[in-house]
């Protein structure tokens, strides 16, 4: 007999089927002539996860919990044996299980959020959906989601490739959307196509090794060639315009006329920042001190300095061309299509099933869905462009 839980499982239980069915649905379409593969449009949307925004704890809360989900399980299995229908008793060990199974899973996430750099105090996780992160929504607010990614080849609007991530943005995620489009369809796009959110120097270099055109947004970065000083409150004769770089010593001056050494340097995000700092005992006995750095106690004044990467400065230049500029006007019809009609029309706004790998399988049933609906519509246009008379 099929029941509530035969149906639902058979949804969640057949990944490599599935893969298998998303992947061959593909092929037909490739073969048909509908997937040139010419530009392929990525983007990502919020899907919120089935647990509730109060169901994050910390640690040792989670632990507690376990122990106390272990002793309900093994009490469960020995009440069974003795009183109460079977069927019951069943329903509750599963129940049971699977609780204590989320929190196991829980656990593990405490390591993951350690290895993403996440600060002790600030680790939390669900006890609903272990797997699910707090992301911040479109509309405003924050709820537990995860994030979908899309691919969308431009010419017919097919779905290429879905994956689900952790992550609550979209900075680097065209690389692994591009290795999915690539095992999908043992194909490379020639082009892709994003919004500013995935752009990083990684990626603009990883496209070009790859040989793929990519087209996004060049966004500028804020207060770009500033010091974090420059916001805070610092006179106006101290910005760090007003010092002097010295390109033959890799030096400043600062208006006193002391001289700020270079220190060491980092990236950020498109361009390289050098620092240069001043000597501590310079600044101590500078009358200057309050209107120049007032909140350093224990070193001198710094200043940045950024250089744009070469491969940034040649994908800017190439963002500024008219062709390129046409292309991303294209992008949010055909990247946010699909996430339109999955979230408004298939109402997938919530996940039904937790954890990474059952929301990747009812993201992918969602694109499936999708693509043969996209399939039946070009079937029908290229019939009733045979059956017209000449
Ligand atoms: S505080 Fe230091 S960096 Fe600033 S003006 Fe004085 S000596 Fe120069």
């Amino acid at each position: 007999m099929i029941n509530a839980h035969t149906l639902s499982d058979f949804r969640v239980k057949h990944d490599t089927a599935l893969n298998g069915l998303f992947v061959q649905t593909l092929g037909l379409l490739s073969v048909d002539g509908l997937i040139p593969l010419e530009r392929v449009m990525q983007d990502g949307t919020k899907i919120r996860a089935k647990a509730a925004a109060d169901s994050f704890r910390r640690q040792e809360r989670v632990e507690q919990a376990l122990k106390e989900a272990q002793a309900q399980v093994a009490a469960l299995q020995a009440q069974s044996e003795e009183e109460g229908s079977r069927r019951m008793a069943k329903a509750r060990q599963r129940a049971a299980r699977e609780r204590q199974e989320r929190l196991e899973q829980a656990l593990k996430e405490f390591d993951q959020l350690e290895k993403e750099g996440k600060d002790k105090e600030q680790r939390r996780v669900s006890t609903s959906d272990p797997e699910a992160r707090v992301m911040k929504q479109p509309g405003g607010g924050y709820a537990p989601s995860y994030n979908v990614q899309i691919d969308t080849d431009a010419k017919n609007g097919v779905v290429v490739a879905v994956g689900v991530i952790q992550a609550g943005n979209d900075f680097e995620q065209l690389e692994p959307g591009v290795d999915r489009v690539q095992d999908n369809l043992k194909e490379t796009p020639k082009e892709v196509v994003t919004d500013g959110g995935y752009v990083s120097k990684d990626t603009i270099v990883a496209m070009k090794e790859r040989a793929i055109e990519y087209i996004a947004p060049c966004v500028d970065e804020a207060g770009k060639g500033q010091s974090s000083y420059d916001n805070r409150g610092v006179s106006a004769e101290y910005q760090s315009s007003r010092f002097i770089y010295d390109a033959q010593t890799n030096s400043y001056l600062c208006p006193q006329g002391k001289i700020l050494s270079y220190e060491g340097k980092e990236q950020r995000h498109l361009q390289l920042s050098y620092r240069y700092r001043a000597k501590r005992s310079d600044c101590e006995g500078c009358p200057m001190k309050s209107q120049c750095c007032p909140g350093n106690r224990v070193t001198g004044r710094s200043v940045h300095r950024s250089e744009e990467l070469a491969e940034v400065a040649e994908f800017r230049q190439k963002m500024q061309s008219e062709r390129a500029r046409e292309i991303y006007k294209t992008r949010a019809q055909v990247a946010e299509t699909p996430n339109l009609w999955i979230k408004a029309k298939f109402g997938l706004r919530q996940f039904s099933v937790r954890g990474l790998v059952k929301v990747g399988m009812e993201a992918l049933w969602a694109c499936l869905t999708y693509n043969i609906r996209v399939w039946i519509r070009l079937c029908w246009r290229r019939a009733a462009t045979v059956v017209q008379p000449a």
